[in-house]
């Protein structure tokens, strides 16, 4: 049986799980699957390497009541696929790294309880991403498991980036401007030499644009800045969250609307973004597909901010050679990519519509400049590969 490493993603009511098969310096993946409604409609789907369909199944909501629950019903499953064989080590998408974690990191209980210090700062992420860590050591011990954090990439932003304009005390206690989707910029920015190599080493803006959204300044692959802060709610606007909001909107809310915090929370992550300026959906498809006046609404607001914040990002990269679009939205909609390239044509873009339509790598015209990209993402092979680099099991080539 070949090594393998697992990678978890899991979030508060799923995991998502890939499984790499270790060929050499080479990661194969070998299995995709996930738990989903964890403590309501528990339903449990893997697929192999060509998508055949390996196992779907469903629960009553108190046999899978929780992340650990899930974790142990996926073990199982594992070790008997793998007919006992273990994976090697098992990678973590862990949402925070705090100030301190600039790469990912192997876990021993040291880094355990830092990595418990950050729940304040990621109470809806933090303690879901560390329930897999916990539970694999109680299940495999010995077992070498990796964080890999959607903070680290950022980490080497200069210290004006990573400041708000508030009193130092509270950047000291860490308040500060982290900035997320690291891991997926982290692998765009290796895939670009390879894509576009003539802006590799340039000024490039990456548009991570799923049900969260995000824009990265890479200067030379590294992160100079990004638009989401604190938390995953700064920036751009999406699926279900509002962006950049005046800090005066939460005030008037609390003080004239009676609000607390459980309700803020529900409006801020869950109740605002596409779903609430369009009261149609937070999906760009069914927005695409709708006639409701709130869906054109939603969209092109969704295009002007981004846009908007494109401009922000050129100014602090002084300029650009390349914007690339990754993600749900990025990936896949050709129409989305279109708006945005069209509020940018004044710093030269110009798309080749063709290509933009069929989802080509370079969907800008061969005279434009800055270039215009499309790179799916690949946040788990990153994972994976971190976790070979960090335990060292990768052989030499
Ligand atoms: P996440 O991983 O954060 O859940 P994704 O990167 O998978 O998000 O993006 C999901 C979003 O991408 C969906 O909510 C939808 O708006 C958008 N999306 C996915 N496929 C398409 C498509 N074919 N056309 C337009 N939008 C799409």
């Amino acid at each position: 049986m070949t090594d393998s490493i697992l990678v978890l993603n899991a979030g508060s009511s799923s995991i998502k799980f890939q499984l790499f098969a270790v060929e050499g310096r080479e990661l194969q993946r070998r299995l995709k699957g996930q738990i989903e409604g964890i403590g309501a409609q528990p339903h449990f789907t893997a697929k192999d390497a060509d998508g055949a369909l390996l196992i779907e199944q469903s629960y009553a909501p108190d046999e899978v009541a929780d992340v650990p629950s899930a974790m142990a019903i996926l073990n199982r499953w594992l070790e008997e696929r793998l007919a006992g064989a273990r994976p090697i080590a098992v990678g973590h998408r862990v949402v925070h790294g705090g100030p301190s974690f600039d790469t990912p990191v192997l876990v021993d209980d040291a880094v355990l309880s830092e990595l418990e210090n950050y729940v304040p700062l990621a109470p809806l992420h933090q303690p879901n991403n560390l329930a897999p860590i916990k539970a694999i050591r109680e299940r495999w011990p010995g077992m070498p498991q990796v964080a890999c954090f959607d903070t680290a990439f950022h980490r080497g932003h200069g210290e004006l980036a990573d400041r708000f304009a508030i009193p130092e005390a509270l950047y000291q206690e860490g308040v500060r401007r982290y900035g997320f989707h690291g891991l997926s910029y982290e692998y765009i920015a290796q895939a670009l030499p390879q894509v576009a190599p003539e802006v590799a080493d340039g000024r490039v803006i990456v548009a991570h644009l799923g049900s969260g959204a995000s824009l990265c300044a890479l200067k030379a692959g590294r992160s100079l800045d990004s638009t989401m802060g604190f938390t995953a709610l700064d920036g751009l606007p999406m699926g279900t969250r509002p962006g950049a909001l005046d800090s005066g909107v939460v005030l008037y809310l609390i003080g004239h609307k009676g609000m607390d915090a459980a309700e803020l929370e529900h409006l801020l992550y869950h109740g605002s973004g596409l779903k609430g300026l369009s009261g149609v959906s937070n999906d760009v498809r069914d927005l695409l597909a709708s006639e409701a006046p709130g869906a054109k609404l939603a969209l092109d607001y969704f295009a002007y901010r981004t846009a908007k914040e494109m401009g922000a990002l050129a100014s602090v990269l002084g300029g650009l050679d390349a914007i690339v679009f990754t993600a749900g939205i990025g990936e896949n909609a050709p129409e989305i990519r279109e708006s945005i390239c069209e509020r940018m044509a004044w710093l030269g873009i110009t798309l080749d519509e063709a290509a933009n339509a069929e989802g080509a790598t370079r969907i800008s015209r061969g005279d434009s400049r800055p270039l215009v990209l499309v790179i799916p993402t690949d946040e788990e092979r990153m994972i994976a590969e971190h976790t070979l680099d960090c335990t060292e099991l990768r052989e030499a080539g």
